[in-house]
């Protein structure tokens, strides 16, 4: 980016920081920088700021969380835009079809913390998911044999033109931790269908889940969460396992001992050291298995 199109950046969002550190912003804790990170808060912002980038061919990334990206080490050169203000906010609860509209940059766990409240049950599995609704549309997060493309009714998005379109359900392709969507497309927000349930169910089951993972996963270290889709039938962790690579390391990064399909942070990880052990774990399970493992982890920049 030249310093014209920095400065007309700051006059579209005023809330954009430059050559910033996504360490400082993942739950990885670890990668490079980005050419700016901006933070916008109105949809009239994030339309003005998609068209502007698109004009000037500035590459852009909507980022939640950064709670499944990796940015490599050499750094994005490109846009981080993040949802934040109104479109992070929690709509009215519409009783006659029953769904809420939320806004994508709303963290899952104040969403859960929302529905909990009023009593509206339906995505407790998604407890302990450290993304946004965006980020969790975006990828079709999901747990335990469920996923949030089944509880989306429509979205609203920003296209790469600056302009907005809203997706039906009928419209939305949800697959396997993968939702597709026009190339450049930005969810600004979704409409979830919940069910009407009691605050202690729905505050049990959360608790569950939550003690389910703290068992399961490797929560004590930064980490993206699981680093593999599982393969058909396979479970990815089990097939890395299989390889003998728990607890293997390169540099600050490690195998989790504890769960295999998690890379964790132990402490001064680069991006490349990541990136090492996932291309060791595709390697070795291709070898020893034939199969391929696919990252759910975004990579990006270079
Ligand atoms: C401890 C731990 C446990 C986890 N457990 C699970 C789990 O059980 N199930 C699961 O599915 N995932 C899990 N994850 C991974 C991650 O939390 C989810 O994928 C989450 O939905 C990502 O949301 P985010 O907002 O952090 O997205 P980010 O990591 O910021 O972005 C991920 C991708 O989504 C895109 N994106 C983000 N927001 C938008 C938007 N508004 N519009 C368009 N694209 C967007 C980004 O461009 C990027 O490609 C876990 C992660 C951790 C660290």
């Amino acid at each position: 980016m030249n310093k014209m199109q920095r400065q007309k950046l700051t006059c579209i969002t005023k809330n954009a920081e430059f050559d910033y550190s996504m360490a400082g912003y993942t739950t990885f804790q670890a990668g490079g920088k980005v050419e700016a990170l901006c933070r916008v808060e109105t949809l009239v912002e994030l339309q003005e700021l998609i068209a502007f980038l698109g004009k000037e061919k500035i590459p852009y990334l909507p980022v939640g969380h950064g709670s499944n990206l990796v940015v490599r080490d050499g750094g994005y050169r490109g846009v981080a835009v993040v949802l934040a203000g109104n479109l992070a906010r929690i709509g009215k609860w519409t009783e006659s079809n029953g769904t809420v509209a939320v806004g994508a940059g709303l963290s899952i766990a104040r969403l859960l913390a929302y529905c909990r409240n009023k009593g509206l049950g339906g995505l407790e599995f998604l407890a302990g998911v450290p993304g946004t609704v965006g980020g969790a549309i975006f990828g079709n997060a999901g747990a335990w044999g469920k996923d949030i493309g089944s509880k989306v009714a429509k979205i609203q998005l920003v296209l790469s033109n600056g302009k907005v379109a809203v997706k039906d359900r009928e419209e939305l392709s949800f697959s396997y931790r993968s939702l597709s969507l026009p190339e450049g497309s930005v969810i600004v927000k979704g409409w979830l269908e919940l069910d009407r349930n009691s605050e202690e169910k729905i505050r049990a089951r959360i608790e569950h889940y939550l003690k389910q993972r703290k068992t399961r996963q490797p929560l004590e270290y930064p980490s993206g969460g699981s680093v593999f889709k599982n393969p058909p039938n396979q479970h990815a962790a089990k097939l890395i396992e299989a390889a003998g690579l728990k607890g293997k390391k390169v540099g600050g990064a490690m195998i989790s001992p504890k769960h295999a399909n998690f890379i964790v942070n132990t402490g001064g990880a680069k991006a490349s050291d990541i990136i090492a052990l996932m291309e060791l774990a595709r390697e070795q399970v291709k070898q020893q298995t034939g199969i391929e493992l696919e990252p759910e982890i975004k990579l990006v920049g270079t």
